[in-house]
């Protein structure tokens, strides 16, 4: 089994490159631009070995696609690459325009040309998976959960962005039969994230004794995925979703952020003794601009249909994330030095 993924030098592109060369036993090309959020080290534990493979390309440009496509001639694709922080697509939305609806739009264009050439049994297996965020659906009140027929209503530049990605996804299934698959997943934690994100950033806060932004009054919910399960979902989903349909992708773990900053400070003062709580580093900050105030995926047609279960419970998870960014300061340093995460989020000082 050949797979390219894209984004694969990412948080969850590097967990998804990890478990198909490590577990599956499958061959893959992973193609990445390494924007500020791609990190090669993300995938030292496949480097050397035969069955992987990385170009550093952008998915905008079509020439690059093309011959990487024709040259590794994949049996699926799985589509992950993405500017993917909200702060940062409100203080500049250019580049998720460009990545997520024009790199999409090439990818796809790509994916159809090779697709088109195949004959036979090998045009019938070919997939291809957008792999999507559950921001598309907008924002829940204290009631329901995300379905898949849930209607589209993004609030902020990135989740707009994905939503155009998904519906250039769908109609690229529908008009030409590419054989074309979306997941929308809720949010995800666990190592090699990013230190500009909520958990990555509290916890490296937490261990500097510096303060510990939280929006609002950190009311809002999101429910929370290991990134393993997500990466176990979306090699499930692609090889038995059906072309053509959305498959939520959720943890059932739905909690407050303030709840989550807490949940970390209190692993943290127990695996490492400070002088105080740290609960006393938080600091409340003027809530993000069309901040949605909670999100929750109904992960059912994913766990009837295919038959897929999130095996970590937050727990446990946070836990395991926590002692990983211990143990692995030789991952986070170098980016942390040079993406302060007291300078990103785009409140910083105190409200
Ligand atoms: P990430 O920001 O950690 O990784 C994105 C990767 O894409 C980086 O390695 C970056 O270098 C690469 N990239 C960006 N622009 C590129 C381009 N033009 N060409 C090639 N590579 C490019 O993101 P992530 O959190 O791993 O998210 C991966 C995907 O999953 C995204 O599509 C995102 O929308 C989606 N998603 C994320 C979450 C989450 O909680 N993080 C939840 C649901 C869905």
């Amino acid at each position: 089994m050949r797979v390219i993924v894209t984004g694969g030098a990412g948080f969850i592109g590097s967990a998804l490159v990890r478990y198909l060369v490590l577990d599956k036993g499958y061959e893959v090309l992973t193609i990445d631009a390494l924007t500020y959020a791609g990190c090669e080290a993300s995938l030292k534990v496949v480097e050397g070995k035969a069955s992987h493979r990385f170009l550093k390309a952008d998915i905008c440009d079509r020439t690059a696609m093309d011959e990487a496509i024709a040259g590794f001639r994949p049996h699926r694709i799985m589509h992950l690459a993405a500017e993917s922080h909200v702060d940062r697509s409100i203080t500049g939305a250019a580049d998720f325009i460009q990545t997520n609806v024009v790199g999409t739009f090439t990818l796809l264009e790509a994916a159809r040309g090779y697709w088109n050439a195949l004959a036979g049994e090998a045009k019938n297996a070919f997939r291809f998976l957008h792999v999507s965020t559950d921001e598309v659906y907008g924002s829940l009140g204290d009631e329901g959960l995300f379905e898949e027929s849930t209607p589209y209503d993004p609030s902020s530049p990135y989740s707009a962005s994905k939503a155009a990605s998904d519906h250039l996804a769908k109609a690229w299934q529908r008009t030409y039969g590419l054989p074309v698959v979306v997941s929308n997943c809720s949010n995800n934690y666990g190592p090699y994230h990013f230190p500009e994100k909520l958990i990555p950033l509290t916890i490296l806060n937490a261990l500097a004794g510096r303060a510990l932004p939280v929006y609002g009054k950190g009311e809002n919910v999101r429910d929370w995925l290991y990134v393993d399960d997500h990466a176990r979902a979306l090699d499930l989903i692609i090889e038995r979703g059906v072309p053509g349909e959305t498959y939520n992708v959720g943890g059932r773990n739905e909690r407050r952020n303030i709840d989550v900053v807490r949940r970390i400070c209190a692993v943290l003062d127990e695996l490492v003794p400070a002088d105080a709580p740290r609960e006393g580093l938080i600091e409340f900050v003027t809530d993000r601009p069309g901040h949605d105030a909670r999100y929750a995926i109904d992960a059912t047609r994913l766990e009837t249909e295919l038959g897929w279960r999130a095996q970590e419970n937050f727990d446990s998870g946070i836990e395991k994330t926590v002692r990983w960014y211990l143990e692995n300061d030789w991952w986070w340093r170098p980016l942390r030095d040079r993406y302060d995460g007291q300078r990103l989020g785009l409140n910083a000082a105190p409200a």
